[in-house]
Parts: C-alpha cells; structure tokens; sequence
C-alpha cells in the first residue's frame, strides 16, 4: 500500500524522499515550538510545490489534479501544516487563472510561481462561516477605488500572506443573496489592511490563523477579480473545489502516518509473550486501517481526475473530502490505541495526529455540509418526476 514509489508519479517520488530525508527529522521540534517552518518553505518553493498548478504561459509547471493531490498526500504524511501552508497558494492562483482578467493573470500568477506573493483565501467572518451568503462585509465603488469594511476570521497563512482573495458584498438587496457578492485581489500594503491577532489552535501549528479587520480598506476597480461584481461566490466556491482536494489527500497522508507508526510499533511492542501484531484484536484494527486508507486514496484520485476534466465537480470532491477525513479520524484514534499509553504522550507522533484531524473535518466546509452537498447532487441525478 504504501512502498509502490515505482507507480508514483516522478514528481510525487521525489517529495516523498524529501519528507522522509528533510521534514521527518524536524518536524516535532517545529509542532512543538509552533514555528512556521520556513526553511522547509524554500525548499518547497526549490522543489516546484508552489508552481505546480499555475499554468506553464504564467511561468508555473501545470500539472494537474491527480499530481497534486499525490504531492499533498506526501507533505502531509510529513507534516499535515505543509500541506494547508500549499493550499491558498494553490486556491488563489485557480481562481486568478480561471477567473481573472489577462491583467490580473499577468500582474499576480507569475509573481505567485515564484513564490514572491503566497496566496491567502478570506471568506469567514465572526458571524458566519458555513453560510458564506451571509457575509457582512461591504464594499462600496467610490471613483476608481472599491472600499472594504468588515471583518475576517481564522485566515489561513494571513500574516505571510501577499496576495488575498477576499470575498465582500457588493449588493446586500439583490435576490439570491450570493449575486450580491464579489471577490477582491487584495494586497496586505493597501490602505485599511490590519491584522489584529494570530488565533491559538488546537493543533495545525506552524501555520498562523489570523483575524483581520478591514478598515476602509482601499481597493483599485482593477483588482476586482475578473472585472465583475456579483461573481465571487461563484469564484470561491469554485476554489473552495480545489481546496477540498486539497484537504482530502492531507487527510489521506495524516492517515498514513497514523497507520505507518501503528504497523511499525506493532511489530515491536511485546505482550504477553508475542509482538502485539499477532493479537487478533490489533490485527483488525490495521486490516480495517489499510482498507479504509486505501479506500480513500482511491476516491480522492478519482475525484481529483474528474476536477481534471470537468468544470466543477462539487459532488465528487466532496465525497472524497467526507470519506478521507472521517477515515484520517479513526485511524488517528486506532493508531493512538495501538500504541497504548506511549500514544496519548508527546513523545510519540500520534498525539498530533489526533490533534490535528478535527480541523480538517471542519475546514473547506465541514463534513455536514459537504453531505448536503453531495445529496443535493443525488437527488438532481435521481429526480423522479
Ligand atoms: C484553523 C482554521 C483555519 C481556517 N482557515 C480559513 C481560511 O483560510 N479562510 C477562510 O475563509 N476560512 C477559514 N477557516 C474557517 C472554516 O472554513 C470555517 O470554520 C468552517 O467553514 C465552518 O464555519 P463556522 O466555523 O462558522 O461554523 P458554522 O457555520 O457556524 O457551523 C457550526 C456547526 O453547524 C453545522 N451547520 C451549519 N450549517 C449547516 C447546515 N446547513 N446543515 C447542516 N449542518 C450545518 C456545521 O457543520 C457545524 O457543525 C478556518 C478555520 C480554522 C479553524
């Protein structure tokens, strides 16, 4: 399940040898003193993680989604915070790439391949997250400047941010709601761009969540992504699609890890006379973890080849995203139970596992939402009149 790297893609292969020879042998001192690891940021960058999806005309490697979602699946194995530092990145270059004017394209995708401005997606606010048609943050076209007022919670890579799609209500009366609402290419040097605070996590440590507040925050007419108002719910749902591959191969590599650790350790803790692998009550737990592990893997390849080549793919995505998480929580909590007490402490890894698999339940849309998501499709396929 886990040693085909002759079948992986060359560019997945190499990442793998990197996380295994850079990130493993740092990675708990980075958790543990929640530093952002920017050393391994570079080397990313050297690598050609962060160009990987913008397109070869705007200076990226455009690969496509089923390389990518390998390449997550292997930084995350490592390290799950590697894994969310990539995805804005990835979300806003798709959504310049796919929506933005030859300008917009011209002026950011370059300067994102090389990494010179790193992406940052803000669409939650205090006041509602799952509900994104309910934002309340307004922006108002004065001259040639749109100004921004409002609020904007838990943003992901917000302080080393450079370039922020950012989602605001250009018309608060227009029936449906989500018409009312545009999205921005926001650069934190414009006028009325504060950051007010980094938010403490549970886990996902390395990574800053930062809450913003946009105070007149200024704004010119050309960095209305795509030149039209009433288009960013449209636009960021359809990032958020690739943000949920995103989260799907983390959730795949987080996963792995946890059941890597737990056939390892099994092999090598003794009770009662006989490594705790040969207890049938172990066996059934890594029996179940392969499966499911594999199970996802599989779905999240197949929902990444459909995003290949289908406009949206909402449906898909987010069975992938449902399946990979829930299955990345138990095998978190049967690894944690494999290692016995060692596994609730900090010194084995499987601790910031279990840390770190309820943020990817609940980020990207949470796993309740993305069932309605996938019903919704159902019952359009299966209408009956
Ligand atoms: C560490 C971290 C990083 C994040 N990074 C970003 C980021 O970079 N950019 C960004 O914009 N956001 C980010 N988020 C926000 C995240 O996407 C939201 O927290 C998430 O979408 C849920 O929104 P909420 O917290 O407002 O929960 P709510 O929407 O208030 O939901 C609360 C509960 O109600 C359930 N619920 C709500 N509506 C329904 C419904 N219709 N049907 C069934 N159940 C429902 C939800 O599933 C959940 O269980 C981040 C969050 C965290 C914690």
């Amino acid at each position: 399940m886990t040693t085909d790297t002759e079948s992986l893609d060359p560019f997945v292969a190499e990442l793998r040898r990197w996380v295994d020879n850079e990130v493993l042998p740092v990675v708990d001192e980075l958790e543990h003193s929640n530093t952002f690891p920017d050393k391994l940021v570079e080397a990313m960058r050297d690598l050609g993680v962060f160009e990987l999806m913008i397109p070869k005309e705007y200076g990226g490697l455009g690969a496509n989604y089923v390389t990518y979602t390998g390449v997550v699946e292997e930084l995350s194995r490592g390290w799950m915070s590697l894994g969310g530092i990539l995805n804005t990145h990835v979300i806003v270059s798709h959504m310049i790439s796919k929506f933005g004017t030859e300008d917009q394209k011209q002026r950011y995708l370059p300067q994102m391949a090389k990494v010179e401005r790193r992406g940052a997606l803000t669409i939650t606010e205090p006041n509602t997250g799952s509900d994104v048609q309910a934002i309340e943050t307004s922006a108002v076209l004065k001259g040639d400047e749109y100004v921004i007022n409002g609020s904007k919670l838990y943003v992901s890579n917000g302080r080393r941010g450079k370039i922020f799609a950012l989602l605001a209500k250009t018309d608060r009366e227009i029936d449906p709601r989500h018409r009312g609402i545009s999205c921005f290419l926001v650069q934190p040097d414009f006028p009325g761009f504060n950051i007010v605070r980094e938010i403490e996590k549970l886990g996902y440590k390395g990574i800053e969540a930062c809450e913003l507040h946009l105070d007149n925050l200024r704004v010119p007419v050309e960095n209305l992504l795509g030149g039209v108002e009433g288009r960013g719910f449209v636009h960021a749902m359809s990032g958020l699609e690739v943000g949920r591959l995103n989260v799907a191969s983390r959730a795949v590599g987080v996963a792995r890890a946890a059941f890597e650790d737990a056939i390892r350790y099994a092999q090598q803790r003794e009770t009662f006379g006989q490594q705790i692998a040969q207890h049938q009550a172990i066996q059934l737990k890594l029996g179940e973890m392969g499966t499911d592990i594999q199970a996802a893997r599989l779905l999240t390849r197949w929902a990444a080849g459909q995003k290949d080549v289908k406009d949206r793919s909402d449906m898909e995505v987010g069975m992938a995203k449902l399946f990979a998480t829930e299955v990345a929580g138990r095998a978190a909590l049967e690894s944690m139970r494999i290692h016995g007490g060692i596994g609730y402490t900090k010194e084995m890894r499987v601790e910031r596992y279990y840390r770190d698999v309820p943020f990817m339940m609940v980020g990207e849309g949470t796993n309740e939402i993305q069932k309605t998501v996938i019903a919704r499709n159902l019952l359009d396929r299966y209408r009956i009149d």
